[in-house]
């Protein structure tokens, strides 16, 4: 569903952030990008977003090349962790904001913003403002608004990074929850190994723009493959 054939990414013309990177990933997987910082998880989830090029290499979305299918048309939801919502539009009209900017029907805006804030259980916060909300239901709101596209493809980016520990854990559970029940493919993006290892049918291990090792996490934790894995898992859990 998603390809990465030997996709090459430097900024500068000089050091490659990201080195040949290879990767598949089938429809409906939760596919996690886990390493420490600057290791090109970000750079990766940006080029299948379409928002930076690769430097060599070709990413395909659903058997046709990224760069052929205009942003609009890709169906890729995202969620980043500064999710900056409008402050001065209600939850509601955040939501339905980006469908009105592609001329969607106003009955048809209204159900889906609905079924997108039922989906992350906040069925009822539809007239409030961004301010109103904890940090934990603003984080929840940006995950509808990636939602009310139907992507066939989410793409979050360390979402919960700036929620406490608690909260974290409970988002973790509720994003798991939206991805069964959806059957999206999502491609998530942390640093936080229990984080990954609780959440994703696969883990690609990032070092230095190379995926060091590619398994589930159970294989992970059991086999790791190399001194840089098995470290790196080790840490913090
Ligand atoms: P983090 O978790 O800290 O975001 P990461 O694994 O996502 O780390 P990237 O953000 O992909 O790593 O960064 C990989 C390398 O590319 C880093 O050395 C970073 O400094 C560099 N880099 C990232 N974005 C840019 C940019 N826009 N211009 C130049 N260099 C960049």
């Amino acid at each position: 569903f998603v390809r990465f054939e030997n996709v090459q990414k430097s900024y500068d013309g000089e050091i490659l952030v990201v080195k040949d990177l290879n990767l598949d990933i089938p429809r409906g997987e939760f596919l996690t990008m886990l390493g420490p910082s600057g290791s090109g998880k970000t750079t990766s989830l940006m080029m299948l977003a379409g928002f930076e090029p690769a430097t060599h290499g070709e990413i395909y979305l659903n058997g046709e090349s990224i760069n052929s299918v205009p942003p609009n048309k890709r169906g890729i939801g995202m969620v980043f962790q500064n999710y900056a919502l409008f402050p001065h539009m209600s939850v509601a009209e955040n939501l339905a904001f980006p469908l009105k900017v592609r001329k969607m029907g106003r009955a048809e805006i209204e159900e889906r913003v609905q079924r997108a804030l039922d989906m992350v259980e906040l069925p009822e916060m539809g007239g409030r403002r961004p301010a109103q909300l904890s940090g934990g239901q603003q984080q929840r709101v940006a995950v509808a608004r990636a939602l009310v596209f139907d992507p066939a493809l989410i793409l979050m980016d360390e979402p919960l990074g700036a929620l406490d520990k608690q909260l974290r854990e409970q988002m973790q559970y509720e994003i798991k929850h939206i991805h069964e029940n959806l059957g999206v493919t999502v491609v998530y993006v942390t640093h936080d190994q229990s984080e990954a290892l609780t959440m994703s049918d696969r883990i690609a291990v990032f070092e230095d723009g190379v995926i060091q090792q590619l398994s589930t996490p159970d294989e992970l934790y059991e086999r790791p493959e190399n001194s840089f894995v098995a470290q790196f898992i080790g840490e913090n859990n």
